[in-house]
């Protein structure tokens, strides 16, 4: 039998991160210290809007999230970016809003003229083009100062190594954090990722711990991507040294905060006057190849 790390009990859950095993009351407080961590860092008395796929870490992030919310005052809300293909995650969406009391909203894609493309080289880039807008819109639009998502560590130390092998530094600079903040000159919401700290294994041992329901339906087109080299490979790396990923992303982290990064370009786009680098953005122009009227 393995010992908790901290009590007597048997530890029945492994935390990566750490290296060691733990009882169940001590990885729930291990989990919410780590969720704490972030959401302390938002401002008080705002308003998060979370971004819920029905996944492990989406229903994760808001589940621990809303315990934390009245004591640092914040007002939570919840959407789901729904594409008309998944209907248990939109049940699972329904159920847990219901259950935490939230205000909620469904983002139903096919009304903003966009469908996801069968070939998955573009399928990825256009859910993510389209979450991305889609949330940022709904959040100024409704009032909300940050847009929450389920992103983890492990999402991070991907997202990290990824735009390094790219030599993409833009990311890096400008959103490699675990809250970032509000540009309501620009319609730009703030990020908060309150699993900035966790790993994808905590999420799901935490949705076991608390008997959440979370939705089977995966993207078809998981594991097809970059994400399927890279992350196993990271994986072998914490597997020898527990600390590895959380140094490596707080390394990242404190270098992208040294660096003096170029002024960032910001312009309001052409057609919908949501934030864009060039003029037209990316939601517009996809709308566009897709055949549809830009509303
Ligand atoms: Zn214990
Ligand atoms: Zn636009």
């Amino acid at each position: 039998m393995m010992k908790c790390h901290y009590c007597q009990r048997e530890g029945t859950i492994f935390i990566e991160n750490l290296g060691y095993w733990t009882c169940e009351d001590h990885f729930e407080r291990y989990f919410l210290k780590r969720v704490d961590r972030v959401l302390r860092k938002v401002k008080r008395g705002s308003s998060i809007l979370f971004g819920v796929s029905g996944g492990k870490d989406s229903v994760a992030a808001l589940h621990s999230s809303s315990l934390l919310a009245e004591k640092y005052d914040l007002k939570l809300g919840a959407a789901i970016v729904y594409t008309g293909l998944a209907s248990d995650c939109l049940e699972i969406f329904k159920s847990l809003i219901n259950e935490l009391g939230l205000k909620n909203y469904v983002i139903d894609v096919r009304e903003w003229g966009i469908r996801i493309p069968q070939d998955p080289r573009s399928a990825c880039l256009v859910c993510g083009v389209v979450d991305r807008y889609l949330l940022n819109r709904y959040a100024i639009e409704k009032g909300y100062n940050y847009v929450a998502t389920g992103h983890n560590l492990d999402d991070m130390a991907y997202f990290g190594l990824n735009n390094l092998i790219n030599h993409s530094l833009d990311y890096l600079f400008y959103q490699y954090d675990s809250v970032t903040p509000p540009l309501p000159e620009y319609k730009m919401a703030g990020k908060v990722k309150p699993l900035f700290w966790l790993s994808d294994a905590d999420a799901l041992n935490y949705i076991k711990v608390k008997g959440l329901r979370t939705c089977l339906t995966k993207c078809p087109y998981e594991g097809r991507d970059k994400q399927a080299v890279i992350k196993p490979l990271l994986y072998q790396i914490r597997s020898r040294w527990s600390s590895s990923l959380v140094n490596f992303v707080s390394s990242l982290r404190k270098l992208a905060k040294m660096s003096e990064p170029p002024p960032r370009k910001i312009n309001l786009c052409e057609k919908c006057g949501y934030p864009t680098s060039g003029r037209i953005c990316a939601f517009c122009r996809l709308r566009e190849k897709l055949g549809e009227e830009v509303l």
